[in-house]
């Protein structure tokens, strides 16, 4: 099974697909995960991504694209995978559908969760990243058992960067001029189905789960 998360950053994509891959056994692949891996790690690719991040804005399709290229070449791609996070530019969901084309497959759902600006900031405000494992929290919607540590991994928690209230103004300005039109796209390919991400995480995952079913 080959599915598309859409949405505007911190309205549930990345908590969503992690549960999605648990349930289905396919690799939960998030683009932003592997710039922050590659941040981390210090890497040439690290370096070129943090300059786009860290003003809120896209990586260059060029460099996105070449990464999730590689990407698809591992092994555990071969019976689907979760997108969360990519496409999302118009020209990145075109490579895309012609690189699965090109081996005969294709995608089966692009789910978009919605939620309203209004409560995206608060969202991300109160979000807390482990950048050891790519687990994610709230403060207040969905709390760590001990203060600043990941239930996952034991790792440190921190509020990332491009989740200050001054970025996120600018990546919810991106996402509208440059990911929204994502959601036409993909319901004129017949694949689009629409979740109310305001909804508890336990409630959006049943709706997307009869989706899947
Ligand atoms: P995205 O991957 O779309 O950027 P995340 O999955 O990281 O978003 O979620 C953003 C923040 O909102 C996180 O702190 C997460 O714990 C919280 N969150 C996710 N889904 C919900 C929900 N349904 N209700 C309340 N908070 C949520
Ligand atoms: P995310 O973790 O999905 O919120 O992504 C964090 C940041 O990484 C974004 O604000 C972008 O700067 C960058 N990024 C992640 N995925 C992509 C993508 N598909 N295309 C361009 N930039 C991306």
């Amino acid at each position: 099974m080959k599915i598309v998360m859409l949405g505007a950053p911190g309205a549930g994509k990345g908590t969503q697909a992690k549960m999605i891959a648990a349930k289905y056994g396919i690799p939960h692949i998030s683009t932003g995960d592997i710039f922050r891996a590659n941040i981390k790690n210090g890497t040439e690719l690290g370096k070129k991504a943090k300059t786009y991040m860290d003003q809120g804005a896209l990586v260059p399709d060029e460099l996105t694209l070449e990464l999730i290229m590689d990407r698809f070449q591992q092994a555990d791609c071969a019976d689907g995978y979760v997108l969360d996070g990519f496409p999302r530019t118009i020209p990145q969901a075109e490579a895309l559908t012609k690189a699965l084309a090109a081996e005969g497959g294709k995608l089966d759902f692009a789910i978009n969760v919605e939620v309203p600006d209004e409560n995206i900031v608060s969202r991300m405000a109160g979000r807390r990243a482990c950048l050891s494992c790519g687990g994610t929290y709230h403060i207040v919607y969905n709390p760590t058992k001990q203060e600043g540590i990941c239930d996952a991994c034991g790792g440190e928690l921190v509020l990332r960067d491009d989740d200050k209230p001054e970025t996120v103004a600018k990546r919810l300005e991106v996402y509208h001029s440059q990911t929204q039109p994502l959601i036409d796209y993909y319901a004129g390919q017949g694949i689009l189905k629409e979740v109310d991400g305001t909804k508890e995480v336990s409630e959006v995952f049943d709706d997307i789960a009869a989706i899947l079913a």
